[in-house]
């Protein structure tokens, strides 16, 4: 099985997770098995949700209809780097191609150097990210970090699911160097969404 044929059965099991009123520790138990037998290939994401741009770019893969959860492509070029941002609600990150570097972000305990609330943020713990790898992002376990495509020479892409349709979602970026929090509704990349359902090839 390869092609559009695998990432839709993966949506078929998600929504099955969903019409099953999963809560979070389920999503995050069966949900990172299935998304880590997605990103076990790199034989289905659309060239079209591939493709890096001038800044880092979002494609959205799927929307569940009634925004229980949504699934992303983030697409790095030589450089890219997301803002430090929070997520609000629990994610599923797993790598399809290339290696990134996510590192955790705490908020800094107010010190006699600080300036009132303007304290620098606290670097915590660093993932590096190998194609088929899985990591999770929650409000209950660790909600801020920052993302980098960790090659220099060459596009790297990791797959994304979320407990909401993401770009829809009021979260916050920060200032690492103040702790200064900005809202933020992310949006996506593209105008369209990849067709999963068009069967007519496997019918021949
Ligand atoms: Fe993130």
């Amino acid at each position: 099985m390869a092609g559009i044929q695998r990432f839709r059965d993966f949506v078929i099991a998600l929504t099955r997770l969903a019409e099953a009123g999963a809560p979070e520790a389920a999503w995050l138990e069966k949900g990172r098995a299935l998304l880590a037998e997605l990103v076990r290939h790199d034989d289905w994401l659309p060239a079209s949700c591939a493709e890096a741009g001038p800044t880092y770019r979002q494609y959205l893969l799927h929307c569940d209809p009634l925004e229980r959860f949504s699934v992303v492509s983030f697409v790095w070029g030589p450089g890219q780097r997301t803002p430090v941002h929070n997520h609000t609600v629990w994610g599923l990150v797993g790598m399809l191609r290339g290696e990134e570097v996510s590192t955790e972000m705490r908020p800094g305990a107010p010190a006699p150097s600080c300036d009132g609330a303007r304290c620098p943020m606290i670097a915590g713990r660093v993932d590096r990210l190998r194609p088929g790898e899985v990591v999770a992002v929650s409000p209950n376990l660790s909600d801020i970090h920052v993302v980098e495509n960790a090659l220099p020479d060459a596009a790297s892409i990791s797959i994304h699911v979320y407990g909401a349709n993401i770009g829809a979602v009021r979260r916050s970026v920060f200032d690492p160097a103040t702790g200064a929090e900005r809202l933020f509704v992310s949006g996506y990349s593209n105008a369209a969404v990849p067709n999963l359902w068009d069967r007519s090839a496997e019918a021949a």
